[in-house]
């Protein structure tokens, strides 16, 4: 088997996962219409909504890895903070119940796609919120060497172990444990992340804290000399 044959089998067993429930779901419901309460219609409904939006994230994470490698992106000077402020109100929205706290006092310029280094941050703030109990603090420090830019999350939560160093980078990998069964995802976020960061220049790593996980993301810091040769478009 190829690397695009093994991509193609395992996208469509992640694909006929919810896509059987949704059939089955709504099968039971025009089967036995007029046995149902209004409760159970309900319920089913609710979860006819969660795998469709299940596989709307997925479609949307895939087209994102097919598009990858001949993505051009858009390279420009930019603050950080402005893109850790949006990353954050995506975030707040979903996860309203963890304490998302932000110490980035001075704003730090960069060479990067705007859109892109959100993706990134929403990626990174989202599982550290994923995988770690409501109520929990996630903490997001910015700091330089005058080399480079570091942005760092840190959570609360379940922890890596450091044995998966190299595979939660990989396609369609997740870490087997109970928060990871509880929580939806495709195990294509770091992957999409990584590839994206290093587009721009960057390197991602993470390291296990006391209680939680610390990821770390590195990048150049704007140097304009050097930036000036540099076309738009990469
Ligand atoms: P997913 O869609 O499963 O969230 P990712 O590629 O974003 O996929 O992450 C891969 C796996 O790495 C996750 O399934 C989870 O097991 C683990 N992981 C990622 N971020 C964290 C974190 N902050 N704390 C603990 N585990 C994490």
């Amino acid at each position: 088997m190829t690397n695009q044959d093994d991509f193609i089998s395992t996208v469509s067993h992640e694909l006929r996962t919810p896509l059987t429930s949704i059939r089955g779901f709504a099968q039971t419901m025009l089967a036995s219409w007029d046995k149902l309460d209004d409760t159970s219609k309900k319920k089913f409904l609710e979860i006819i909504e969660q795998q469709s939006n299940r596989l709307i994230h997925l479609v949307e994470n895939i087209l994102s890895v097919t598009k990858i490698s001949s993505e051009n992106l858009v390279l420009k000077k930019i603050g950080i903070n402005e893109s850790i402020n949006t990353a954050i109100t995506v975030i707040k929205q979903k996860y309203p119940e963890h304490k998302i706290i932000k110490d980035t006092k001075k704003d730090f310029e960069i060479f990067a796609d705007t859109e892109k280094l959100q993706q990134i941050l929403i990626n990174i703030i989202e599982n550290a919120c994923k995988y770690s109990e409501n109520g929990t603090e996630v903490n997001i420090k910015t700091s330089t060497d005058d080399k480079f830019v570091y942005i760092k999350i840190q959570d609360e939560g379940i922890g890596i172990d450091e044995e998966y160093t190299q595979k939660i980078f990989e396609k369609f990998s997740r870490i087997d444990n109970p928060l990871t069964r509880k929580t939806q995802g495709s195990g294509l976020g770091l992957f999409i992340t990584k590839s994206l960061t290093e587009k721009m220049n960057g390197e991602i790593s993470f390291k296990s804290l006391e209680k939680g996980t610390e990821f770390e993301l590195k990048f150049p810091v704007y140097n304009i000399e050097e930036h000036a040769k540099c076309s738009v478009g990469h």
